[in-house]
C-alpha cells in the first residue's frame, strides 16, 4: 500500500464506519506493533522487514510478525477509545477499527 492510496482507504473506512455507527480509531504512525510482544509487552531493540516471525526472548511465545502486529493494533485502538470515548480526532496513519 502506497502513502497516497493507504490515504484514500483510510477516507473510505471512515465513510464506511460512519455509515455503520462503528468507530474508528488511528494509531500512531511509529507504534511499535510488529516489534512489541502482544502476550507479555516484551518490546525488540530492533526487528528487519525481512523477519517475518519471531519468538519472544521473554515469554517464549512465537510470534508470526502481522498477525503480532494486528493484535497490538486492535489493542492499542481499544485502549485509545476507553480513553477517549466521545472525543473525535486523532493524530495517526494507522487505522483500527473497534466495533
Ligand atoms: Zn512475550
Amino acid at each position: 500500500v502506497t502513502d497516497a492510496s493507504f490515504g484514500e482507504f483510510a477516507r473510505l473506512l471512515e465513510y464506511k464506519c460512519a455509515e455503520r455507527g462503528r468507530s474508528l480509531v488511528k494509531i500512531g504512525r511509529f507504534y511499535p506493533s510488529s516489534k512489541t510482544c502482544s502476550v507479555c509487552g516484551h518490546r525488540l531493540d530492533a526487528l528487519s522487514l525481512s523477519v517475518r516471525s519471531w519468538d519472544c526472548p521473554s515469554c517464549g511465545v512465537h510470534h508470526d510478525r502481522d498477525v503480532n502486529a494486528a493484535r497490538n493494533i486492535l489493542a492499542e485502538g481499544k485502549r485509545i477509545l476507553s480513553n477517549t470515548e466521545g472525543t473525535a480526532g486523532h493524530a495517526g496513519t494507522v487505522a483500527a477499527v473497534v466495533a
